[in-house]
């Protein structure tokens, strides 16, 4: 790794805002990257960093907004060989659920990073998916899910203002301008039309969460809150008609506990740039004991807290629809 660039330089302007007002939260080297896609999912990512030897973790001022700098994401061949693994393609997210209260069987959608097509079964005939993964968009057409093989700006250019709703479910922390990516979606949809958008919930669940390597680089490059998600929408010249986070899930409570307890007798580790300690370290020791306590304390705990259902809007994902023009 000696011929890389030893270069992680804070970079001029918010990807999301434009401001020049940022924090420069540390760097995390590539090397630890590698190390940790390859222990955790035996997935190599060296060529990723190839050129890079360290990246910063940014933070906004203005917006909010977290990305790693520069911005290196996955390679075609990373998402086919994520995509072997059995739990990449979720059938179902949980966000579906908020989405459809904003969708008509009649609307036409278009859903952009559609993996298999599972929210087709949410809309009327009028849907059109767009993948860039060959395997899944077969399979979304096996299972009679209108799935294609081209990029947003393409289609977008190629049908102006044709669809009443454009949606990306857990989509734009993997691109490298999300600005103009939901431009591009605002473009595909008509004046009065949604624009709806879900994300990891960086004040949630992932982002108290230590050595998350899918919450990192080159799988995730952004991290999202409320602010910075209704900043992208007014930077692509939308408004914000609703913003929803979503609860823990039952099946998450000892996640959640787990970092809560992190937060509270060892917040040194989130502190860390992208939530990340060394594998192996007494640092990661220490992570491990607070998890597996958290999955102890799930266990009791769980019936008193429903499920999870009380710890309101500390979940997972937030969803934001967004609308084209003013409404009422
Ligand atoms: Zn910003």
């Amino acid at each position: 790794m000696t011929d890389r660039t030893a270069v992680s330089r804070t970079p001029d302007a918010c990807v999301v805002c434009g401001s020049n007002s940022l924090v420069d939260a540390g760097d995390i080297a590539a090397a630890d990257l590698v190390h940790g896609y390859q222990k955790r999912f035996g997935l190599d990512v060296f060529e990723h960093f190839a050129d890079t030897a360290k990246l910063s973790e940014v933070r906004c001022r203005d917006c909010d907004v977290h990305f790693f700098s520069p911005i290196i994401t996955g390679k075609e061949s990373f998402y086919r060989a994520l995509a072997g693994l059995a739990w990449y393609y979720m059938a179902e997210k949980p966000e579906f659920a908020i989405a459809r209260q904003f969708v008509k069987t009649t609307d036409a959608v278009l859903e952009v990073g559609a993996g298999r097509g599972a929210f087709a079964a949410y809309c009327g005939n009028e849907y059109v998916g767009l993948e860039f993964n060959p395997e899944a968009a077969e399979q979304a057409r096996r299972s009679n899910a209108n799935v294609i093989i081209e990029p947003l700006e393409k289609h977008a250019s190629a049908h102006p203002g044709l669809y009443d709703v454009c949606c990306a479910f857990q989509v734009i922390e993997h691109v490298a301008d999300p600005k103009q990516f939901v431009t591009s979606m605002a473009a595909a949809t008509r004046p009065g039309g949604r624009v709806i958008v879900s994300v990891p919930n960086e004040a949630g669940l992932p982002g108290g969460t230590i050595n998350d390597f899918l919450n990192l680089p080159p799988h995730h490059v952004t991290r999202w809150n409320h602010r910075s998600l209704g900043a992208l929408a007014t930077a692509a010249g939308l408004s914000l008609e609703a913003i929803e986070s979503e609860n823990v899930a039952g099946y998450h409570l000892g996640w959640y506990l787990a970092a809560r307890l992190c937060k509270l007798l060892a917040p040194h580790l989130v502190a860390r740039p992208g939530n990340r300690v060394r594998l192996g370290s007494i640092d990661y020791a220490l992570w491990r004991a607070l998890w597996l306590l958290g999955r102890s304390g799930a266990l009791v705990l769980q019936p008193f807290l429903q499920g999870g259902g009380r710890l309101r809007g500390r979940g997972h994902t937030i969803i934001a629809v967004m609308r084209k023009g003013e409404f009422t």
